[in-house]
């Protein structure tokens, strides 16, 4: 989705400045964001961070120990769950098993005393949107794991929130229904508009389908941004590491000679091209991720990021290949390398020394 135009778009959800401490421990450690309306943004963090408590709050599950959640210019404080303009839906789809889909996806219109003909009209708007009108009449277990989730999802959404709440949406499937699932959902959010905030801890899922991420820890978001500027640009160690694969190189600055790092050993120096404000012998670490590099059996024309090494295992995955490269200073460079069409006498195999280029864009480096 694209970012709100006017302003009171942009700021449809104001999380400002909240914690949340149980018994002395910060669970939600001074938080604040703003999420456009229209977003699907997600909290992505391993276990512990604090993504389902904030989700909770949201929900009103959790009352902030201190801070404010605004929704659409409306303050939440003190409005229970059940009279907040917004939706829930959980890992388990917790679908009523003795109704059919229809009458799940009818059951909170009704119980809010929605006219029939408005139960009726929404319910087979909802079905068309996720795609099962023929099963309108079948049990949740004659549906399959996907299918199951859309149903629920067609439950939330039915009654129309101004925010749809996800807490590891797609949790209870597996990994190929995953994928399929994340673009369908993507898909129907879309189309409804409805604003998204969801918690997961698989990045790929949180990659997939978020136009924006938060990547939690201990409490606090590290770095927010959208999937590509947290993978390409990674604001820390933390960051680069929990988001996709990565080669983290300590390196000391060397202003004296030319704006770079030195990586390696003494005997083994490798230069790195850095832009970054910093002192003379300043210790930094160079992130690097494996298929931006390129290994040759020939030296590149250019001495800056560049290292040299020896294959010492690789792993082909079709359409690429993993290599591990050990470097004469001992450290293992993972480089991965798309299997395109490619001359036979290029083939690389264990125990070539090889080059290991990369472009001054390629790597960043991280002070923290
Ligand atoms: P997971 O993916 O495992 O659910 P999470 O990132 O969602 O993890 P939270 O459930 O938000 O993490 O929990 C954050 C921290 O707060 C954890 O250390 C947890 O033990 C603690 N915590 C959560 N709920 C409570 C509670 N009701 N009382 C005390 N501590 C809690």
């Amino acid at each position: 989705p694209s970012p709100a135009s006017n302003s009171a778009d942009a700021h449809f959800l104001q999380i400002q400045d909240v914690v949340k401490d149980f018994s002395g421990y910060k669970a939600v450690n001074h938080v604040s964001l703003d999420i456009a309306k229209g977003e699907i943004f997600a909290l992505l963090g391993s276990s512990g961070c604090g993504k389902t408590t904030l989700l909770r709050m949201l929900a009103g599950f959790e009352t902030p120990t201190s801070g404010r959640i605004i929704l659409n210019g409306q303050d939440l404080a003190g409005l229970p769950p059940y009279e907040r303009p917004l939706n829930m839906m959980f890992q388990s789809y917790a679908l009523f098993p003795h109704l059919t889909v229809w009458d799940n996806i009818a059951f909170g219109l009704r119980r809010d005393g929605l006219p029939k003909d408005e139960v009726a009209a929404r319910v087979d708007a909802m079905l068309k949107l996720v795609q099962l009108g023929k099963f309108a009449k079948r049990k949740p277990h004659q549906l399959s794991g996907g299918q199951q989730q859309r149903v629920a999802l067609a439950r939330s959404l039915a009654k129309q929130p101004q925010l749809l709440l996800l807490d590891e949406p797609l949790g209870a499937l597996d990994k190929k229904l995953r994928e399929q699932t994340q673009i369908e959902l993507v898909n129907i959010i879309e189309q409804v508009g409805v604003t998204c905030v969801m918690v997961t801890h698989d990045q790929e899922e949180a990659m997939t389908m978020a136009s924006r991420v938060a990547v939690m820890s201990e409490g606090r978001f590290l770095q927010v941004g959208s999937p590509s500027e947290v993978y390409e640009t990674p604001q820390t160690r933390f960051v680069a590491d929990f988001i996709g694969n990565v080669n983290l190189m300590e390196g000391t600055l060397d202003e004296d000679y030319a704006d770079h790092v030195v990586i390696g050993c003494d005997d083994c120096k490798h230069f790195v091209g850095h832009g970054i404000t910093g002192t003379q012998g300043m210790p930094v670490t160079v992130a690097l991720r494996p298929e931006k590099i390129h290994l040759s059996r020939h030296k590149p024309a250019d001495d800056y990021n560049t290292v040299r090494g020896t294959i010492e295992e690789m792993s082909y995955f079709g359409s690429f290949t993993v290599y591990r490269v050990k470097l004469a200073s001992g450290a293992m460079l993972k480089v991965s390398q798309a299997n395109t069409v490619r001359q036979r006498d290029d083939e690389l195999t264990w125990g070539d020394s090889v080059w290991a280029h990369w472009s001054r864009s390629a790597h960043v480096v991280l002070t923290q």
